[in-house]
């Protein structure tokens, strides 16, 4: 096949006038997944980054592929999507940027650079520069993620009361941050956490990474008064999962902008993301919004209840529907069963699981869901120890295709069964 019949063939999607409709082309056809190995899999563990994350919205794919056939400036889609999001979630301004984390180190460059070049080109090195160079942030609330902040320079430094904060804040105090998910850990609440930024005129920022649904979440951090707001794509939005978004106040976005590609000699140059994703990124979050959140809820909880159903009655099974309160919120159940009964550790059933046809993954004990890497559970010998006690797995069906659940519900039941004495 020659390079203009590989073209054509790519063009499959009806497009606004000028592309005709052309055959599916075998690249359509061909299963990549297979012809490598690679294996696929039924997710009923969630918008997990190692699992790849999320199904992106069919609106979404269709602008990937759409838009992926012109060219246009960087910046001006930028400007345009910007505009539009920030309507979207009630914020001054906003980008999309390569995830959640990237949106955390942009907004703090901004905050360091502002919009002198010089500074942006001196990141990260901030000594003798006259940058600022410390984030506060609650002991609490410093987790793995505020790596995002270290790739500008800066330190961190942790507080644990209004106290500490006024205390720990001087010259060189460059942000305080925010993280939602743990907001129950800290002694110090969000309007709290805002009118200590206001007193002492530094910016505040607020890590929302994996906190729609509620939908109202959007907007409601952006009305609060926080300076930067960071959330994820490629989560429950399901967009791009190499796309997240930075909202918030004017000139902020205008200085974490210039620390941005398409500009190099920056530090955030590799946090690419191009016209695809920027525009995947905004129809993903107009769809979200004009989602029918309680209908898509209902969903979740009928696919939950079938499971349930499946598993319920089979001796020495018990099983609980929760909803975090924080964090991934979506119906999860947990089902337990009595290891004299059913001779199965939680990590034997998920690797059962795993290994099954098709395969599923599932969550298999209480711990955060940060503490799974593919592969490396045992990184920490604590961790663990923990992962192979627990005579329980546990399951969500935010990001089920819909009939997945039966699948799903089927295997669970299977396995029990044949461990059950
Ligand atoms: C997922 C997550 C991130 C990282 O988000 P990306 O969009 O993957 O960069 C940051 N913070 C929290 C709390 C998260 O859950």
């Amino acid at each position: 096949m020659n390079r203009r019949e590989l073209l054509k063939g790519l063009t499959v999607l009806p497009l606004a006038g000028a592309t005709p409709q052309v055959p599916q082309s075998t690249i359509r056809e061909r299963d990549i997944f297979k012809e490598l190995g690679i294996r696929t899999f039924i997710n009923a563990a969630g918008t997990l980054t190692y699992m790849s994350g999320c199904i992106m919205r069919d609106e979404v794919v269709e602008v990937l592929e759409s838009t992926s056939h012109h060219f246009c400036m960087i910046d001006e889609v930028q400007d345009k999507v910007g505009e539009r999001i920030a309507q979207l979630v009630h914020s001054e301004a906003a980008m999309v940027t390569c995830g959640a984390f990237s949106a955390m180190t942009l907004g703090l460059a901004g905050i360091l650079t502002g919009l002198d070049v010089r500074k942006v080109e001196q990141l990260p090195h901030l000594a003798g520069t006259g940058m600022k160079s410390e984030v506060i942030c609650q002991k609490s609330h410093n987790e793995r993620y505020n790596h995002a902040f270290l790739n500008t320079g800066c330190t961190i430094v942790e507080v644990e009361t209004v106290e500490d904060v006024e205390k720990a804040i001087n010259e060189k105090t460059a942000l305080l941050h925010f993280l939602n998910i743990v907001s129950n850990a800290g002694q110090i609440k969000h309007e709290e956490w805002v009118a200590l930024g206001k007193k002492h005129n530094i910016p505040t920022s607020i890590d929302i990474a994996a906190d729609v649904p509620p939908v109202s979440n959007l907007w409601k951090f952006n009305e609060m008064g926080f300076d930067l707001v960071f959330i994820s794509g490629g989560k429950a939005i399901r967009g791009p999962q190499s796309a997240g978004i930075l909202m918030g106040r004017k000139d902020l976005i205008a200085a974490a902008r210039l620390n941005s590609p398409p500009r190099g000699f920056t530090v955030a140059r590799g946090h690419k993301v191009n016209k695809e994703e920027i525009l995947g990124m905004y129809v993903a979050l107009e769809k979200y919004l004009s989602n029918d959140h309680e209908k898509e809820w209902k969903t979740w909880e009928n696919r939950i209840a079938h499971i349930q159903n499946a598993v319920e009655g089979l001796k020495g099974v018990t099983t609980k529907i929760t909803v975090p309160e924080l964090g991934n919120v979506t119906p999860v159940l947990t089902i337990n069963w009595d290891d004299t009964v059913v001779k199965l550790t939680g990590r034997q059933l998920r690797d059962r699981l795993r290994d099954g046809h098709p395969s599923i993954e599932a969550q298999f004990s209480g711990l955060p869901l940060y503490h799974y890497q593919a592969g490396s559970d045992s990184i920490d010998p604590a961790v663990a120890e923990t992962l192979k006690g627990g005579n329980l797995v546990r399951v969500t069906a935010w990001m089920l295709q819909p009939g997945e659940e039966k699948i799903v519900a089927r295997r669970i039941k299977e396995e029990l069964l044949t461990a059950s004495v």
